[in-house]
């Protein structure tokens, strides 16, 4: 969390509300967040570059700077991008009251609306679209400030995320070491088929290497693999072509409904304006242990594949096809 449609998304977001702006200031909070220069440097070489393009790989969202620098976002377990409108003042009091405290939340974020009457009508609409109160901890770690007074955060509660600033010169090596595409015309039923040959892993494991196949983590994996009717355990090198084009297509089937669904938040994934996804409500295994399958009523449940936990239907996933997995294809 977050995956691929979480960071699409967010990368639509961010593409619409700030293509073109300028980032006159960075501040690094917790400078483990930042991989690359060390955070000096950082938010030296940051300041004054104006944001000309987005775009995402896999799970990393990047923000194509101007002078030719590339800032890659990899979000891992709890990061989020929030924008703030004009108006929101930064509180760091904490940093010199509670210095655990101010590692835990980082600064708090003020609205100061009443200081901010030259954005008014801005400031009107943010706040009809903001799901936000302020005064709540974000969890901030990384504050942009924009030349036109908004605020671009880097929010992590975990702080495992990290951000990285690159020469595009860099940009393949910025990108090393990830794997297929899901959502690129590339991504056929032929490469799938070819890249899973002899892999004697479970096709969850599989799914989930990023130098395989960028973007998928548990939940789209399980979704994937229900809908394709294909056992988490089956070994990868086991499946049927037929199985092979019906995974292909699930892997993008639920991946664009989790975009067009706005990600999935079960716990802290948020897009930009501090929004929820609505995709949970659509999930079909993803943490429904024993709650009964909907295509056909068995209870779904729930095991451990490569130390994530993993959720199956035993009827429309049938483990028959694990026991006779020895490196045969199966009979259809
Ligand atoms: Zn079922």
């Amino acid at each position: 969390m977050p995956e691929l449609p979480e960071v699409e998304y967010t990368a639509r977001q961010v593409r619409a509300a700030l293509l073109g702006a300028s980032i006159s200031e960075a501040q690094v909070f917790w400078e483990r967040s930042i991989a690359r220069p060390d955070s000096a440097a950082f938010c030296q070489e940051i300041a004054g570059r104006r944001i000309e393009g987005v775009r995402r790989r896999g799970k990393l969202l990047l923000l194509d700077l101007s002078g030719d620098y590339l800032l890659t976002i990899h979000r891992r377990m709890t990061g989020n991008l929030l924008v703030l409108p004009p108006g929101w003042r930064l509180d760091s009091r904490l940093q010199h009251q509670d210095r655990a405290a101010w590692e835990r939340m980082g600064p708090t974020f003020v609205n100061d609306r009443y200081q901010c009457c030259c954005h008014e009508k801005r400031q009107k609409e943010y706040e009809e679209t903001l799901c936000l109160q302020h005064d709540q901890p974000f969890y901030c770690r990384v504050c942009f400030t924009l030349a036109d007074g908004r605020r671009l955060l880097y929010n992590d509660l975990r702080k495992f995320g990290k951000l990285a600033l690159w020469p595009r010169a860099q940009e393949s090596q910025a990108l090393a070491g990830l794997g297929l595409e899901p959502l690129a015309p590339d991504f056929t039923s032929e490469r799938l088929g070819w890249l899973l040959q002899g892999r004697r892993q479970p096709i969850k494991q599989v799914l989930l290497a990023q130098e395989l196949i960028a973007g998928l983590g548990n939940i789209y994996a399980d979704e994937a693999l229900f809908m394709a009717a294909i056992h988490p355990l089956r070994r990868a090198e086991t499946l049927s072509s037929e199985e092979v084009a019906a995974l292909r297509q699930a892997i993008v089937t639920v991946l664009l409904r989790g975009i067009e669904h706005g990600g999935t938040s079960f716990n802290d994934y948020r897009g930009l304006w501090g929004e929820a996804g609505s995709n949970y409500a659509h999930m079909q295994v993803y943490q429904r242990t024993g709650q009964p399958c909907r295509r056909c009523g068995a209870p779904i449940q729930r095991i451990t594949v490569a130390q994530r936990s993993t959720h199956f239907c035993p009827r429309c996933q049938p483990a028959s096809s694990v026991a006779s997995a020895g490196g045969r294809k199966l009979p259809h």
